[in-house]
This record gives C-alpha cells, sequence and structure tokens, in this order.
C-alpha cells in the first residue's frame, strides 16, 4: 500500500481498514457509504469499501479528463516506455498480485498467478502500440492526390470489471487504452477492489502521469455516473448479462462507444470417440477450477451417443478426489465461492437442479473444510440427464456445478449449444477432424476449442462472445481493443501549384 494510501485509512477505527480510491494521482477517502470487503476462505470481514457517490465518480472523470490533453500528445513510443517499465514491476510484483486476488477473491494462489500473468501479455501486446498505431497510406488515389489513416486516442476511458478477474479482466482494458494515449477510470468489483488500488500504485511507480489512471471504488451510482457524464467517450463492461445489456444501452443512448461482454453457459461436446479420460480430465479443471467463477468455465457437457455413461462413470470418481480448501493450500484444487450470497445461490441451484429431476450424481454441499468452518466454500456437483428445459441448464450458475445433456449425435450436440442464449466459448473433444471441422463451423459461439477445454484467445488476439454474451462490435485486447479505443481519421491531400479553372460541382472522381 502507498503512503497516501495508508494516511488514508489510518483513521479507521476498530482494526478494519476503509480502502480508498486512486484520483489524480492521489489515495482518496471519499466518506459515505461503504461496502464489506471478505476473506472468502475464512467468511471475515477484512476491509471495507468506499461505495464512491456521483461527485466522488465526476472528481475520477475530471482527472481524466485534465490529464487527456497532454498524455494523448505523448508520442506512443514513451508512453510503451512507461508500459515496459509497468510489465517489469507486475512480474517483480506477481506473488503479492496473486496474494491480493486470493485474499479477496478466494481462488488458489497458482490460480491467481495464472490471472496475472494472463494480464501481462495484454501489457506486452500493449507496448508494440508504436507499431499497432500505424496507419494505411495510398500514394496517388487521384492525380497527386494522396490519402492516408491514422488512429487517434477517443478521450477518457472507462473499465466496469466483475469480482471473477480482478486483475486479468481491468488488464484486458487499460494498458492498450492507455497505450493508444487515453485516460482511464477503472471502477472495480466492490466484492475484491485492492488489487486495482495496488495495479495503481504500481502504474504510477513506473512513471505514468497523475490522473492518467484512476480508480473509483464503488457500484451503482458509480457505474451511472459514469455511463452519463458527457467527458466520457468509451466504456468497457466485463460482468453479467443483465448489467452488460443496461451499460450496452444507457451507455450508447449518451453517445459513448460501448462494448459489454456477458455471462456464458460454455458447453463441451463429447462425442464417442473421443478420448474420454482426456475429456473427463479437461472437464474437471474447466468446470470445477476456479470454483467455477470463470466466464469461460464448461458448466455443461454434451454427451453424444455412448459417450454419456462413460463420461459420467469417469468423473464421478475424479469428483470424489476434488479437494476443496483456502488459497493457501496447495493440496487443494479449488477455493471457496467469493460470498456468502453467492455460495447461496448456487446451492439454491443444486436444490433447484434436484427438484427439476436431473439426477445428483455428485453432490458437493456438505463439503467441510477443517479450521475454516466459516467460509464460503461448496463441493463440486454433477447433475447427469439435465434436460434442456430446466433452468439449471438455461441459467449461468457461476460455481462448481456441471450439467450433462444427452445428444444423439452431432447435429443433435449443435442444436443445443446454438439455441442456447449464451455464446461465449465453447469446445468439442473428439478423435476425428471431419467433426471438429463441422463443429468449428457451425457453432454460434465466439470462442471454440478443439480438445481444448477453456479456448481464451491470446493477447494478440480478439476475446470476445456470441449472442448473449456480449453487446457491442469489437471484442477486447488484441486488433479489436486497438480498435475500440482509437477513433479513425483518413486524410486526403493535394499540394496543386495554381488553383484548377473553374469551381467544381459534380461529384469529384479521380
Ligand atoms: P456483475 O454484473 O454483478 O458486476 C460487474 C460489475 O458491474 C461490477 O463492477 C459491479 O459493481 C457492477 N454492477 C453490478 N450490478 C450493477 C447494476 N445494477 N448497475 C450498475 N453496475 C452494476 O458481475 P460479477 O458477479 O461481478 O461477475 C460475474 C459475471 O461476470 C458472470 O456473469 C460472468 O460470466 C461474467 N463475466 C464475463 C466475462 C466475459 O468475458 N464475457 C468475463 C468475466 C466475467
Amino acid at each position: 500500500m502507498s503512503e497516501s494510501a495508508r494516511s488514508a485509512t489510518a483513521s479507521e477505527a476498530a482494526g478494519i481498514d476503509t480502502l480508498h480510491h486512486v484520483i489524480g494521482g492521489q489515495a482518496v477517502s471519499s466518506g459515505g457509504e461503504t461496502g464489506d470487503v471478505f476473506n472468502p476462505a475464512t467468511g471475515r470481514v477484512t476491509a471495507r469499501v468506499p461505495m464512491a457517490d456521483a461527485d466522488t465518480t465526476r472528481l475520477a472523470i475530471e482527472a481524466a479528463a485534465d490529464a487527456f490533453a497532454k498524455w494523448s500528445e505523448t508520442p506512443p513510443l514513451r508512453r510503451a516506455r512507461i508500459l515496459f517499465r509497468f510489465r517489469a514491476l507486475i512480474e517483480k510484483n506477481a506473488d503479492k498480485l496473486a496474494t491480493v486476488i486470493s485474499s479477496e477473491h478466494g481462488k488458489l494462489h497458482d490460480d491467481a498467478l495464472g490471472e496475472v500473468t494472463r494480464g501481462l501479455e495484454v501489457v506486452e501486446f500493449a507496448c508494440g502500440i508504436p507499431h499497432l498505431l500505424k496507419g494505411e497510406y495510398s500514394d496517388s488515389v487521384g492525380t497527386s492526390v494522396d490519402s492516408w489513416s491514422m488512429r487517434q486516442p477517443v478521450g477518457v476511458c472507462a473499465g466496469i470489471t466483475p469480482f471473477n478477474f480482478p486483475v486479468m479482466v481491468p488488464m484486458w482494458m487499460f494498458p492498450i487504452a492507455l497505450a493508444c494515449g487515453n485516460t482511464f477510470v477503472l471502477k472495480p468489483s466492490e466484492k475484491d477492489p485492492s488489487a486495482s488500488l495496488l495495479i495503481a500504485d504500481l502504474l504510477a511507480e513506473a512513471g505514468l502521469p497523475p490522473g492518467v489512471f484512476n480508480v473509483v471504488n464503488g457500484g451503482r451510482e458509480a457505474v451511472e455516473t459514469l455511463l452519463t457524464d458527457a467527458r466520457v467517450a468509451a466504456v468497457s463492461f466485463v460482468g453479467s448479462t443483465p448489467v452488460a445489456e443496461y451499460v450496452y444501452n444507457t451507455g450508447c443512448s449518451n453517445g459513448k462507444k460501448v462494448q459489454a461482454l456477458g455471462g456464458a453457459k460454455n458447453h463441451a461436446v463429447v462425442m464417442p470417440d473421443a478420448d474420454m479420460e482426456m475429456a473427463a480430465k479437461a472437464l474437471m479443471g474447466a468446470a470445477y477450477g476456479s470454483a467455477g467463477e470463470r466466464c469461460m468455465a464448461i458448466s455443461a457437457a454434451v454427451a453424444v451417443g455412448d459417450a454419456g455413461d462413460r463420461l459420467v462413470a469417469a468423473l464421478t470418481p475424479m469428483l470424489g478426489k476434488l479437494r476443496v480448501g483456502p488459497s493457501t493450500d496447495e493440496t487443494a484444487d479449488m477455493g471457496p465461492l467469493v460470498s456468502a450470497e453467492h455460495l447461496d445461490k448456487v446451492r439454491s441451484y443444486v436444490e433447484l437442479g434436484v427438484e427439476e429431476g436431473a439426477e445428483l450424481v455428485v453432490d458437493g454441499r456438505d463439503v467441510a473444510v477443517e479450521g475454516h468452518e466459516d467460509g464460503f466454500y461448496l463441493g463440486g456437483c454433477l447433475f447427469d440427464h439435465v434436460q434442456p428445459s430446466m433452468r439449471v441448464y438455461q441459467e449461468e450458475i457461476f460455481g462448481p456445478v456441471l450439467v450433462i445433456l444427452r445428444a444423439n449425435d452431432l447435429e443433435d450436440a449443435l442444436d443445443l449449444v446454438n439455441k442456447h442464449e449464451y455464446g461465449n466459448g465453447t469446445a468439442i473433444f473428439t478423435s476425428n477432424g471431419r467433426s471438429a471441422r463441422q463443429f468449428a463451423h457451425e457453432v454460434q459461439a465466439g470462442m471454440v476449442g478443439i480438445n481444448v477445454p477453456i479456448p481464451v484467445p491470446m493477447a494478440f488476439h480478439c476475446f470476445g462472445g456470441w449472442k448473449r454474451s456480449l453487446f457491442g462490435a469489437l471484442n477486447v485486447h488484441g486488433p479489436d481493443g486497438v480498435r475500440f479505443y482509437t477513433r479513425l481519421k483518413t486524410v486526403t491531400a493535394r499540394w496543386p501549384d495554381q488553383a484548377p479553372a473553374d469551381a467544381q460541382y459534380t461529384m469529384p472522381t479521380m
């Protein structure tokens, strides 16, 4: 924690610190409403997060707007050099960042380190911004007329992010936004806000000028202010679909560029010719890793033909060995859920599945973690013979619950996947190239894995889903990130040595 941050929290009573915002390079405490931040492994409150009101949020927008003029005129090469230094600082502080993530999110330390690396890769991509911003040039589009395009920053950008990747998801956004010459206001999840504050410290240490990157903690009021303030030019959102849709509609109707990534129900289709052990192991990691709280988690498996019984037979003993524990337990396979409310929600889905008539093959509800009785733990749950009409299939559960459906053939399986309202990621397990090709070609989803359960594109490709998993025209990171955080300008120029004989009133053709 920075010196200024320490002073902002020093007056806190009861031994629980109140966190702060970072506005114009300063730690700012706003007073007013706060929320509790928990350590999900113990169930204890570890900090209070200030919930920014509209005035505090406007201060951050103002700081970003003030910093824009100078930052946007800083040559891309110099902006990149700051990102190179930031990159080195992330590497140096990876363990610290991972510890902060785990202490508020609950995921295992190694998993949190993986998250930091996936965020770091976007910073590495953004370090290439002088190359990425190069426009196109056409010599002689007409007689002695040349034309070229350039990408210029949009202005103040806002990022509104979910709890499940408190480092990686903000890093999908701000490294590219800053590299393109924009300034940024990040509104992280109120459930695990501390990682963003550490990121702000590291950016300052890397030499980023004050006001270029700001953090506003809070919830709905802060988001509404970001969506309606005229000084915000672009909004990147990642979170659940109802909020994504609201953010998209509100942001667009206020004249902003918006990309809003929503929820998911990622299907894995398991063909009868798949290596069943490989598929089952892949599904274990994809369904239960990070307690199923990943937007790319596999939460529905579609077993084709006679694959179903063999898949359930392979998964069941693996679930028996799945170890649940705190992030510090090196033998654990997954940690707790993020909050008591979320634990209740996921448990109620398990009850609902039973009521709906699905077969609960493995019930993780009675899991106990010794010494952590108040933590938000749930063991892995497996439902078989789930029907498409059931809510446990239709809705995103976002916990360690895998549902298995049966399909007669690949066409049936594709029909199921394609009819689902979400279309984020999907995967097929098969040893048949023709099935894999047909699946990749016909499936209605933004990211497809072939024998790869979580096909998250690398930073130099774009990440984004289809259907109600993404609202907006552009994905995050990769070339789309550069497109989103810039506006294209095309210049047409000539340098005649004398005026034409007459004015030209017809449409000019070259
Ligand atoms: P969430 O929608 O509850 O919150 C996301 C952000 O929106 C937070 O910053 C939160 O403070 C804010 N917010 C919440 N309710 C709001 C409201 N009514 N008005 C304005 N702002 C509001 O999501 P979450 O629970 O933090 O994260 C889990 C969800 O995010 C899942 O649905 C998951 O699939 C999704 N997610 C999607 C992707 C993706 O790439 N598509 C990636 C990560 C997470």
